[in-house]
């Protein structure tokens, strides 16, 4: 996938849908061993079923299925790292319209 069609994808809310990013978010679940990095990290252990973009896709879409950009997180870890998402009823707003997962 080129650059112009990530972009293009991001811009349509459709990115997530891409079968790009479906086969890379198998491939980074299966390298991390379905473990949540964070609370590796921390120490800890939980199952992770969510693959974070470390720089944010709207940043670096260049970035967007870079293998070290990606990291597998739990759903509790995910809510930590996108601390914008609670910010403003603008934000979530958006969110309701844009069926992402980041
Ligand atoms: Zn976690
Ligand atoms: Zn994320």
């Amino acid at each position: 996938m080129t650059l112009e069609e990530i972009v293009r994808l991001v811009k349509e809310g459709k990115f997530y849908k891409s079968s790009a990013w479906e086969k890379k978010r198998l491939e980074i679940l299966e390298r991390d061993n379905h473990e949540c990095q964070r609370c590796k990290d921390a120490g800890g252990y939980s199952k992770g079923n969510v693959v974070h973009h470390i720089k944010h896709l709207d940043d670096r879409p260049d970035l967007a299925l870079e293998d070290d950009n990606l990291m597998t997180v739990c759903e509790a870890c995910h809510n930590a790292l996108h601390p914008e998402r609670l910010r403003t009823p603008e934000a979530s707003k958006r969110r309701q319209i844009t069926p992402e997962r980041w």
